[in-house]
């Protein structure tokens, strides 16, 4: 079995500055991370090999410094990590990422036998674009099943069995067999850290790089051009927000806000 992990390297700061002129985020001198999420999708390919035997490949469609994020994810344990990376994939959307990224499994399973024996693993969602439409596009291009919002992976004589989380505190189990795309929650496990056996290990592997060339890619379905999303404008909100400091006594200070929570009619 083969398992494909999407893995997006995102900003490791909570708060982003924005270009007024290019309405593009400014990522110079900003610290990058992998996406916490897709953590959790590398530790969950890396339980599945474990318990089942597969081979785990990293994917990631980016800058070239998004090698660091595969690079870390072969420190963790993966077998293998390839960089969908071209000026020509620049400005894409979720449409045309998840393009990309069919484009890029479909390029690595057509030199496999086993055709069908795959299994597809990201995120629920990233922190930063945060649409969560990635990974059932990229389902929905390869023309297999998904399951989002997994939080327990089984296989069983080939069947494959997922618990989903469902409006907050239900839960569905759900079988379907290979091959199959799941988006994982941060519930599903605990990510392990890269041993120093690993981060010696990860550089003695290579992240191989695939460009728009290598994936036969047609330049309208890729990039700013095959995106079909325009962002008109982005920006920071302003924070509305006020705060009031009480003063005196603990009792003068309970019933000047007991007074403004009335005022509000919060109370
Ligand atoms: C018009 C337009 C222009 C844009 N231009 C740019 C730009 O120039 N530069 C830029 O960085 N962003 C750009 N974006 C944002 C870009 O669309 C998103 O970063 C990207 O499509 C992923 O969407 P998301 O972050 O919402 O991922 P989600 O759908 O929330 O991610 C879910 C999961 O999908 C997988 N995934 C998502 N993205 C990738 C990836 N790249 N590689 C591997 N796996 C992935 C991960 O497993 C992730 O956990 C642009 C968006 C629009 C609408």
């Amino acid at each position: 079995m083969k398992i494909f992990v999407c893995i997006k390297q995102v900003p490791g700061v909570s708060e982003v500055r924005i270009d007024p002129e290019t309405n593009t985020l400014i990522r110079e001198g900003i610290p990058s991370i992998i996406n916490p999420m897709d953590k959790n999708a590398v530790e969950l390919a890396l339980e599945i090999k474990k318990k089942y035997g597969a081979e785990t490949i990293g994917i990631s469609m980016g800058p070239p410094q998004a090698e660091e994020a595969l690079r870390e994810a072969l420190a963790m344990g993966l077998d293998e990590a390839y960089l969908l990376t071209d000026r020509a994939f620049a400005g894409a959307d979720t449409l045309a990422t998840s393009h990309t990224l069919y484009l890029g499994i479909s390029t690595l399973l057509e030199k496999f036998k086993e055709r069908d024996n795959y299994l597809v693993i990201c995120g629920t969602q990233a922190i930063d674009g945060d649409t969560a439409q990635v990974g059932p596009e990229l389902a929905e291009e390869l023309g297999i099943p998904q399951i989002t919002y997994v939080q327990k992976f089984e296989l069983q004589d080939g069947k494959v069995i997922v618990e989903r989380a469902f409006r907050g505190e239900e839960i569905v189990v759900i079988e379907t067999k290979l091959p199959v795309l799941i988006s994982v929650l941060k519930d599903v496990n605990e990510p392990r850290y890269p041993t120093l056996d690993g981060i010696v290990n990860s550089y003695e592997k290579e992240v191989k790089y695939l460009t728009h060339e290598d994936l036969k890619a047609k330049k309208q379905n890729i990039g700013l051009t095959g995106s079909q999303t325009e962002v008109w404008r982005i920006f920071v909100p302003k924070r509305k927000g006020e705060h009031l400091i009480l003063e005196g006594s603990i009792e003068e200070r309970v019933n000047q806000l007991c007074e403004k929570l009335r005022e509000d009619k919060l109370i």
